[in-house]
C-alpha cells in the first residue's frame, strides 16, 4: 500500500458525545453511531491512517480484565485521575473469545481507508491488573502477552493493514526494559502485520536508548512540548545524536491533547512538523520513516469540536509542509 510521505494518523481514542453512555467495553447501538461519525469526520478531514475512536472502551486494561472474567478490585485512581477497578489475576490467564476483534472489524467495514487494530500491551496490562497468581514479572507479562498475541493474530487474519500495541506504563519500570522488550516480542510471534508501539507520559530520556531494540515497525511517540523547545529539550538532543529513525518508523506527537490546550495555530504546528523532521529525518530519504499525529488519544481533550479543530489543523499544517518540499 502506498501511503503519502508523512502520513497522518492519530493515536486511538477520542471523546465520548454525550448520547454515549456508560463504558461497556464492546460495541453498542450508541458506540456504533459514534464510530461511523468519527470514521466519517477523519475521511473528510483527511486522515491518511484512520482509528476507531474507542468510543465502546472503559479503560484499556479493565477491559481486558472483564474479557477474560477476572475478578475487579474496588475502585482505584489511575494515571489521569479517575476511577477504575482493576482485574485481579488470581489463576492462569486464558482468553474465552476475542477481545479487539469485532470493533476492528467493525470500523474496517466503515472505509476504504485503512483503520489501525488496537490492543493493549503486556506491560501495561501487567501494570495495571493486579496479580495474585503468577507472583513473577516475566511470568506474568509473557502470560498477558500470550493473550495479546492472540488478539494479534486475530487482527491480521481480518485483514488489519496496521496493529498499534499500547504501551503507556512503559516507563513506570524503566528497569524492565528487557521484560517490555520480551513482551512486546512475545506478542507479535507469528504476526507479519506492521506493528506500531505507542508510548507515552514517559520520562522519555530514560527509555530513549532501549527503543531502538523493540521489535516493532514503528514506535509512536509524543513530542509536542519537546518540539516547541527544540534543542534545549534534552530528549531532541538525543534524538539528533542519534534519530530513533535510523531503526524503525517514527510517529511524532505534534498536536498536545491535554485539557484546556487551544487549538494551535497552523504556524505553530509547522514549525514543530520542521523541527521534528530537523532531528528524526536529517537525511531526505528519511522522510518516509515519519508519520505525523497528535501526542496522544484526543480522550483527555474532553470537547469533541475542540479536538477535531485540532485533527484539522494538523492535516493542513502537514499539507503545507508537504507543498514547501515539494513532496
Ligand atoms: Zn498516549
Amino acid at each position: 500500500m502506498k501511503l503519502p510521505l508523512l502520513s497522518t494518523t492519530g493515536v486511538g481514542s477520542f471523546p465520548k458525545p454525550d448520547y454515549v453512555k456508560g463504558a461497556k467495553g464492546y460495541l453498542d447501538d450508541d458506540s456504533k453511531v459514534a464510530t461511523e461519525e468519527f470514521i466519517r469526520r477523519q475521511e473528510e478531514i483527511g486522515i491518511d491512517i484512520l482509528v476507531d475512536g474507542e468510543l465502546y472502551r472503559g479503560d484499556m486494561a479493565t477491559d481486558y480484565a472483564r474479557a477474560l472474567g477476572l475478578p475487579l478490585s474496588d475502585w482505584t485512581r489511575s494515571y489521569d485521575n479517575r476511577f477504575w477497578k482493576r482485574g485481579i489475576v488470581d489463576a492462569p490467564l486464558e482468553r474465552k473469545e476475542p477481545i479487539q476483534l469485532e470493533q476492528f472489524k467493525y470500523a474496517q467495514g466503515l472505509t476504504d481507508k485503512p483503520v489501525k487494530g488496537m490492543l493493549t500491551g503486556p506491560t501495561t496490562l501487567s501494570n495495571w491488573n493486579y496479580d495474585k497468581h503468577y507472583g513473577d514479572r516475566e511470568k506474568l507479562i509473557l502470560a498477558w502477552a500470550d493473550i495479546v498475541n492472540k488478539e494479534a493474530l486475530d487482527l491480521e487474519e481480518a485483514g488489519a493493514r496496521f496493529i498499534q500495541i499500547d504501551e503507556p506504563a512503559i516507563a513506570e519500570r524503566h528497569w524492565e526494559g528487557e521484560l517490555f522488550r520480551m513482551g512486546l516480542d512475545k506478542a507479535r510471534e507469528g504476526v507479519n502485520t506492521y506493528i506500531i508501539t505507542h508510548i507515552c507520559y514517559s520520562e522519555f530520556p530514560m527509555v530513549y536508548s532501549r527503543l531502538r531494540d523493540l521489535p516493532v515497525n514503528q514506535v509512536d511517540i509524543e513530542l509536542s512540548n519537546e518540539l516547541d523547545l527544540g534543542l534545549k529539550s534534552r530528549l531532541l538532543g538525543m534524538v539528533k545524536e542519534d534519530p530513533i529513525s535510523n531503526y524503525m518508523d517514527v510517529a511524532a506527537g505534534v498536536i498536545d491533547v491535554r485539557p484546556g490546550i487551544p487549538v494551535e495555530d497552523v504556524d505553530t504546528v509547522v514549525k514543530r512538523i520542521y523541527t521534528a523532521l530537523e532531528v528524526l529525518a536529517p537525511k531526505d530519504e528519511m522522510l518516509q520513516r515519519i508519520w505525523i499525529k497528535p501526542d496522544c488519544g484526543f480522550r483527555t481533550t474532553k470537547d469533541p469540536d475542540m479536538a477535531y479543530k485540532k485533527m484539522e489543523v494538523m492535516v493542513d499544517a502537514v499539507r503545507k509542509v508537504r507543498t514547501e518540499l515539494g513532496v
